[in-house]
């Protein structure tokens, strides 16, 4: 028996313990659902070929288990065809598994959040079944999926599916086991405690995560670097991150993902995309590092720009820019300035643009210095050198407060020199992306 039922034609799940199914917008909905099986009953319609499956552990382990419908005492039951799909329900729940949810529960409760086991979240017209959901910070919502070793391998079909459908639905997934080999998976935001008896779970002492937690190092690809380059066997120059196993306290976990102050980010190593847990600090920075010019991390909030910071960023460029041209940047201080949102995407000029006849005019505000080679104006040279410092020089700083202001600082230098660039193709009608990618090579390249 089970009290939540998938209607395969209606594509809802009904929960048989409330009146009206749990659909409201349905009148009715019992009497014909029970009619129209009965009716398949009296025909001798196989229950597999009818319209009801279990909705319960069975769908949440991607099972399709045919139900039929009955009444007992009054009562109504929707039971199982096959007795396999029966006694997945019947195994009872672990008592590490039990102690796990507590464990979570109390743990968050005791950073100030709350929570629930055994959780459905409805989405639309079915639902998320969440192990336990802990209620964070900013209606952030962490669902904590635990399998333990004492569960067989077949009950992880569909993880990736199911902690998919958890984010999309504005849950984070999180997932906890206490065996390696479930560990190891990349389908999901694992983290793995060593094996332990339900009395020591349950209780308030030392419970490790030992793996699924990562500290990102930031480092820079010269002939001092400890890491070898990623990319190649020289070194390349740019800033890298190489992640590194580190033990975090369970309780912790619970609290800080519940915070915010851990996340989950998306770690590529070659061809693999490792899922780990890292302070927010540390996918800050990633972010930064992952981005670039036309892909800007995303606004964060900072904190307030009266803070103390004992080194003010600057926007100069390492090259200054030569005398006769303007600063690239406006002199305000950052404080002042709006933060700047992503920056639009720039369609993809054609081969040849068509100039706007209100563009003519401007044409001889474009720079006539150019780059003997490139024939690129060194205004954008300028510009582009300008947004490089910036990016640059915000993989080096590790002061968080810095960072904010470094960020802002390059957002608004890779903005200006995106609009330069914009602007010069127009009016020179030039394929936009040829010259942006050409001012790169130049400027990268040269770079030393
Ligand atoms: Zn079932
Ligand atoms: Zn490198």
């Amino acid at each position: 028996m089970a009290n939540v039922v998938w209607h395969k034609n209606f594509r809802i799940l009904l929960d048989l313990t409330r009146d009206d199914l749990d659909h409201p917008e349905f009148p009715g909905l019992w009497d014909l659902i029970y009619a129209t099986d009965r009716f398949y009953g009296r025909r001798g319609v196989p229950v597999s070929e009818r319209d009801l499956q279990c909705g319960g552990v069975c769908r949440d382990l991607g099972v399709e288990a045919p139900m039929h419908l009955r009444m007992r005492g009054g009562r109504r039951e929707a039971v199982h065809e096959r007795r396999e799909d029966e006694e997945r329900h019947t195994a009872p729940m672990s008592d590490e598994h039990k102690a796990y949810q507590e464990r979570i529960l109390r743990a968050a409760h005791e950073g100030g959040f709350g929570g629930d086991s055994e959780v459905r979240t409805r989405i639309g017209r079915t639902w998320i079944q969440t192990d336990t959901l802990v209620e964070g910070a900013d209606g952030r919502r962490i669902g904590w999926e635990v399998q333990l070793s004492t569960i067989d391998e077949s009950g992880l079909r569909g993880v990736r599916a199911r902690a998919g459908k958890a984010a999309k639905n504005g849950i984070t997934p999180a997932w906890h086991t206490d065996r390696a080999a479930y560990a190891q998976r990349n389908d999901a935001h694992w983290t793995r405690s060593d094996r332990l008896p339900a009395e020591l779970i349950a209780r308030n002492g030392d419970l490790r995560i030992v793996s699924g937690f990562r500290a990102l190092d930031f480092w820079h690809c010269d002939t001092s670097a400890v890491y070898p380059c990623p990319n190649g066997i020289r070194r390349c120059g740019k800033a890298h991150a190489t992640a590194k196993p580190r033990d975090v306290f369970f309780d912790d976990m619970v609290r800080q993902t519940a915070a915010g102050t851990i996340v989950p980010i998306q770690f590529r190593a070659g061809t693999t995309v490792h899922r780990y847990w890292v302070t927010n600090a540390d996918g800050d920075r990633l972010e930064d590092l992952d981005s670039d010019d036309t892909r800007l991390p995303p606004e964060r909030e900072t904190t307030p720009a009266t803070g103390a910071s004992r080194n003010r960023p600057t926007c100069q460029p390492a090259t200054a820019p030569s005398a006769e041209q303007d600063p690239p940047t406006p002199a305000a201080p950052l404080a002042a300035r709006p933060f700047l949102t992503a920056l639009p995407l720039q369609p993809a000029a054609p081969a040849a643009e068509t100039m706007p006849p209100d563009l003519e005019e401007r044409e001889t505000s474009v720079p006539q210095a150019t780059d003997t080679t490139t024939g690129l104006p060194t205004e954008l040279i300028t510009l582009q050198q300008a947004a490089d410092a910036a990016h640059h020089k915000l993989q080096q700083l590790d002061d968080h407060h810095e960072r904010d202001l470094q960020r802002q600082a390059w957002r608004q230098a890779a903005e200006v020199v995106q609009a330069a660039v914009t602007r010069y193709a127009r009016t020179k009608r030039l394929n936009r992306h040829e010259v942006e990618t050409r001012l790169r090579q130049l400027v990268r390249h040269t770079a030393g």
